[in-house]
C-alpha cells in the first residue's frame, strides 16, 4: 500500500482563524482509493519550514499533497519553494492556465493585473493540471529529489476539492495501487465503547485482510465500515456479504441502513414507500427535527409541516397539550411529549407525527437534569415516548434530540409499517 502526506500551508490556518478542511477533504479522497495518509501537516507561510517540510516527506512517501500559498499575495511564497527544491532552473509561463486566467477574470468583470497574469509562470519542472476554477494552476513534480511526488493544490477550499478528481486521476494513471473494497452498515442507539464490545468475537475473527472502522457521529450514529485491500474483487464482494450478514444479525434493530446513509434518508424512504405522512412538533429542538427531514431532496412526498412550540402558551393554544397536563406533569414530561405529537398529528392531519420536549441547557428544571429530552411518536396505532439524558453543550444535546427522535420514530415505524 502507497501512503501520502498531507501539507496544509498558511498562516491563518496556524492562528485559529481558518479550519483546515482541505485536508479532511483529500483525505477522504485517498482513503476511498486504498491510499493510506500516513501524516497531516499544517505550516505557516515560511520558506525555510515550506521547503524543509516537504523535502523530508517527498524523502519518505509517495505522494505528497500540499494546498495553499499559491495566490498573487505577498505571503504566498510556495511557488518560490517548490522552484527551488524541485530543481527547476527558473519559471516557465504556462498557456493553458494564462488562457484561464483570462477568461476567469473577464467572465467576473475583472482586469488582469500584473500579479494575476504572474500565476500562470510556473517552476519549470511542473507539469500543470489547469485550474478551472480559479487562477493559480495545480503542479505536480514528479520524483522530487528522487523521492515521491508532489501536487500543490491550491488554498481556496472549493478549488481545492474541485482539482481532487483531477489529481486523483493522476496518481491512479502513475502509481499501481491496490483494488479496494469498502461496505458500510449505520447504526443508532449504542455508545462506540458498548458496540465494540457486543462484536468483539466477530471483529477479532475477522480474516487477516478486512478491517473495520468505527466512524461516529452525533447526527448520524456509527458508521462501521468494513474494508478489504488487495486481492480478487468478485471473491472479495462474497467475502465481506458473508461477513456482513453475521455482523446485522448480532445488532438486529440497532441497524437502520446497509450502505452510507442517515436516519432522516431511512426514515423517508420507509414513509414514501408506504404512502404515509409526518409532521413534527419541536421545543427543545426548534426546528432541527424539520430542517434534517426537509434536507433530503423529495422529502415533500411525505412531510407535511412542523410547529415549533418552545413557548409553554404555544404548545397549548396551537397544538392543543391540555393546561392541567404540563402543570401537573411539567412542560418536560412523557405526557407533554405525546399531547404535542397527537395535537400536530391532528393539526396537520398527518398518519405520523414525532415531537420533543426537553432542556438542551446550560441549566436544568428543578424536575429534571439538564440534557433530559422527552420525545413522542403518534401515529395510526397510538402513541408511544421515550426519555433520555445527555451530557452535552447545548449545540450537541439538540442534534442528540434530533437524532434520537428520528430513531424512535425509525424503529416504530419499522415495527408498523
Ligand atoms: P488564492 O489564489 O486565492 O490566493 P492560494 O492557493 O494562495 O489561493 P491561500 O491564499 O493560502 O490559497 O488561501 C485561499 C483561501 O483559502 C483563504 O481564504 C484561506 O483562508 C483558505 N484556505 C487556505 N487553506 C485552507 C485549508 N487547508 N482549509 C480551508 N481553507 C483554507
Ligand atoms: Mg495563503
Amino acid at each position: 500500500m502507497i501512503d501520502a502526506v498531507i501539507c496544509t500551508i498558511g498562516d491563518e490556518l496556524l492562528i485559529g482563524q481558518v479550519i483546515d478542511t482541505n485536508s479532511a477533504k483529500l483525505a477522504l479522497a485517498l482513503e476511498e482509493a486504498g491510499i493510506h495518509v500516513y501524516r497531516m501537516i499544517s505550516i505557516g507561510d515560511r520558506r525555510e519550514e515550506i521547503a524543509s517540510v516537504l523535502t523530508e516527506a517527498l524523502r519518505e512517501h509517495a505522494i505528497v499533497i500540499t494546498t495553499g500559498g499559491l495566490g498573487p499575495t505577498k505571503d504566498d511564497i510556495t511557488k518560490a519553494v517548490l522552484c527551488q527544491i524541485s530543481g527547476s532552473k527558473g519559471m516557465v509561463e504556462h498557456p493553458g492556465q494564462l488562457e484561464q486566467i483570462h477568461q476567469f477574470l473577464k467572465n467576473r468583470g475583472l482586469d488582469a493585473l500584473p500579479s494575476n497574469l504572474a500565476q500562470a509562470q510556473v517552476p519549470d519542472q511542473a507539469e500543470v493540471i489547469v485550474n478551472r476554477l480559479g487562477t493559480a494552476p495545480i503542479m505536480v513534480f514528479r520524483q522530487v529529489q528522487g523521492g515521491g511526488t508532489l501536487y500543490a493544490l491550491p488554498g481556496v477550499p472549493h478549488e481545492a476539492v474541485g482539482a481532487i478528481p483531477d489529481v486523483m486521476a493522476d496518481i491512479k494513471a502513475h502509481q499501481s495501487l491496490d483494488s479496494i473494497l469498502h461496505k458500510n452498515i449505520m447504526v443508532y442507539g449504542i455508545a462506540e465503547s458498548a458496540l465494540s464490545e457486543r462484536i468483539a468475537p466477530w471483529e477479532d475473527a475477522l480474516p487477516a485482510d478486512m478491517h473495520l472502522a468505527y466512524l461516529p457521529n452525533p447526527l448520524t450514529g456509527i458508521r462501521l465500515r468494513l474494508s478489504i485491500y488487495g486481492g480478487n474483487a468478485q471473491e472479495n464482494e462474497k467475502r465481506m456479504e458473508t461477513q456482513l450478514e453475521t455482523l446485522k444479525q448480532m445488532l438486529g434493530p440497532l441497524v437502520y441502513a446497509h450502505q452510507d446513509s442517515d436516519l432522516q434518508s431511512t426514515v423517508g424512504e420507509m414513509l414514501k414507500k408506504t404512502g404515509k405522512t409526518l409532521s413534527a412538533a419541536e421545543s427543545c429542538t426548534g426546528g432541527e427535527i424539520a430542517h434534517l427531514i426537509t434536507s433530503v431532496p423529495g422529502s415533500s412526498a411525505y412531510f407535511l409541516g412542523s410547529v415549533t412550540s418552545y413557548a409553554v402558551a404555544v404548545k397549548e393554544t396551537v397544538l392543543g397539550v391540555p393546561a392541567p397536563t404540563i402543570e401537573t406533569y411539567g412542560v418536560v414530561s412523557s405526557q407533554v411529549a405525546a399531547a404535542m405529537a397527537e395535537g400536530v398529528r391532528k393539526l396537520t392531519g398527518s398518519d405520523y407525527a414525532v415531537s420533543t420536549t426537553g432542556l438542551a441547557g446550560p441549566a436544568g428544571d428543578e424536575r429534571n437534569p439538564v440534557g433530559t429530552v422527552w420525545i413522542g411518536v403518534a401515529g395510526p396505532l397510538g402513541t408511544r415516548t421515550v426519555s433520555y439524558c445527555y451530557k452535552n453543550d447545548r449545540k450537541r444535546n439538540i442534534e442528540r434530540f434530533a437524532a434520537s427522535a428520528l430513531n424512535f420514530l425509525r424503529l416504530i415505524l419499522q415495527e408498523e409499517l
